[in-house]
């Protein structure tokens, strides 16, 4: 059965396009239809935007609502989004090849789970508070909403990427616009589903379709207030520079290419460490921006890393991302997949040995897979080391001590995860310490909701999440009383 949409989410309506053309989904594991959206026009974004500010500015717009009738509307619609757990699980997988474990446990739980926290956040945290002014007087700071909000996900987590953008958003008091991908919005027009079936009011979140044009469009939207983009590094500089030319708060979360330390007294039996080591550098079929792609390997225990990874890639089940029994999935496109195996004839061209994988799997003649790949003897400074390939290929890297296993973990133009592996969780913390990055872990690598997350040099600008997840759809006013 194939799913298609004839109208867009706009204004608490399901509003027809402005034109005729659509968007076709299909299946990353079998290539067949899955169906299809109206694309998004121009006017539609215009008419998204205009809804998004009518919610925001009208006398009982959202952002006069009390914290508490804000929170029990968010309440609400992570209730609508828990009674559609199992079909957002299931598109998502189907398009974007996410590994059914994977989406179920993730894109179909914490969307609602980040409402909720929230939620309860806003109620918690005062928005306004008094400050005796240092020379006299009282200063009112008052956070207010920053205004309408483009929220711009990529494929990969599209469902988690755009909750991390709603869910503080709301909570701030903002109104939005969301652009999904092309590629996953089947399960963004289930999103507006839920939305249409909670108390959220009209316009508070609107769901258009369209690509980067659409995008753009909206990003130098004059009505819009902030934009808040997930995706890779070469849009965010475009993004960057228009919100910079219009003085519009941005904030980018990026691509990586994050290193995983492996320190010499690492323990490495894969009965212990494996599920974690898996999760921290191929996690989404390698599709995640933060997880530990170059493996740093100290030179005396090279071979016995080298071995253990090879090991760990070799004994992943790759399928179809239904099957509950996959742990590696397909790319998200064939043109994905192109690049992916791009990638990996450039590591063989740059002089890498390759160790497992690097060829398509056997048996799987439909969907877009690649064998989970390893490489040794990488230079840091190869291609495959210093880009982004965005799929099951890990390079491990030698190090002669500590200090050059930082010098290399350092050596990139991104800084967004990583993670260290060690026995001994003190030297794991100070060597966490000296890595440039927004993020990272000891023995594992899994954001934290309640913590900020986010990447510094080329991985962005800004941090999603946690508390500090509001800031940025927050303004400060000083009312000097
Ligand atoms: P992408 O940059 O091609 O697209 C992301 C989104 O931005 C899509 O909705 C796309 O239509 C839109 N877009 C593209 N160009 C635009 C422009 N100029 N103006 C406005 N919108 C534009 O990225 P992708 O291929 O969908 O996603 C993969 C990338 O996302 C990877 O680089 C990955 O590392 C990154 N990512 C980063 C994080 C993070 O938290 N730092 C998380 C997930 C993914």
């Amino acid at each position: 059965m194939t799913i298609d949409y004839n109208s867009l989410f706009i204004g608490g309506e399901w509003v027809q396009p402005s034109s005729g053309t659509r968007i076709t989904l299909t299946s990353a594991s079998t290539q067949e239809r899955l169906g299809s959206v109206p694309d998004t026009s121009e006017p539609d974004v215009d008419a998204a935007v205009a809804a998004a500010r009518r919610a925001f500015s009208a006398p009982d717009g959202w952002p006069s609502w009390s914290a508490e009738r804000r929170a029990a509307a968010m309440h609400g619609l992570a209730d609508q989004l828990d009674a559609r757990r199992e079909e957002m699980a299931h598109r998502v997988s189907s398009q974007n090849g996410m590994p059914i474990s994977l989406s179920s446990n993730g894109e179909a739980i914490f969307p609602a789970m980040l409402l909720r926290y929230y939620a309860d956040l806003a109620v918690r945290v005062p928005f306004e508070e008094d400050r005796p002014g240092l020379a006299g007087g009282t200063s009112v700071v008052r956070r207010e909403p920053v205004g309408v909000v483009a929220a711009i996900a990529p494929w990969n987590f599209p469902q988690v990427l755009a909750a991390f953008k709603y869910a503080p958003g709301l909570a701030a008091g903002c109104t939005l616009v969301v652009k999904p991908s092309p590629e996953t919005l089947l399960d963004a027009f289930l999103l507006a589903e839920a939305v249409e079936a909670s108390d959220i009011p009209p316009g508070v979140i609107n769901i258009i379709s369209g690509g980067r044009e659409i995008g753009a469009y909206l990003v130098e939207h004059r009505d819009v207030d902030k934009v808040a983009f997930t995706g890779s590094t070469a849009a965010g500089r475009m993004i960057g520079e228009v919100c910079g030319r219009l003085l519009r708060p941005v904030t980018l979360e990026l691509g990586g290419k994050s290193a995983a330390i492996v320190l010499d007294d690492a323990d490495l039996d894969l009965a212990k460490i494996g599920q974690s080591f898996f999760a921290a550098t191929m996690l989404n079929n390698g599709q995640t921006c933060f997880i530990g792609t170059r493996i740093l390997a100290p030179r005396s225990r090279y071979g016995e890393v080298v071995d253990t990874v090879a090991a760990l890639a070799s004994s992943l089940t790759v399928g179809d991302a239904l099957d509950p029994a996959s742990q590696i999935g397909p790319m998200v496109s064939q043109v994905h997949r192109e690049r992916v195996e791009g990638y990996i004839a450039k590591g063989k061209g740059e002089g890498a040995r390759l160790v497992v994988g690097g060829g398509r799997p056997k048996g799987l003649d439909r969907g877009w897979f690649v064998e989970p790949t390893v490489f040794a003897d990488v230079d840091n400074l190869s291609t495959i080391a210093q880009e982004e390939i965005f799929g099951p290929v890990l390079s491990v890297i030698p190090y002669t001590d500590v200090d050059d296993a930082v010098r290399i973990a350092n050596e990139s133009q991104y800084g967004l995860g990583g993670s260290v592996w060690t026995t001994d969780p003190q030297r794991g913390r100070e060597v966490a310490d000296r890595v440039q990055t927004g993020t990272i872990g000891i023995n594992r690598y899994m954001p934290d909701f309640g913590a900020p997350m986010g990447g510094v040099k080329a991985s962005g600008i800004g941090r999603e999440l946690g508390p500090e997840g509001i800031v940025p759809f927050q303004q400060l006013k000083t009312i000097f009383c």
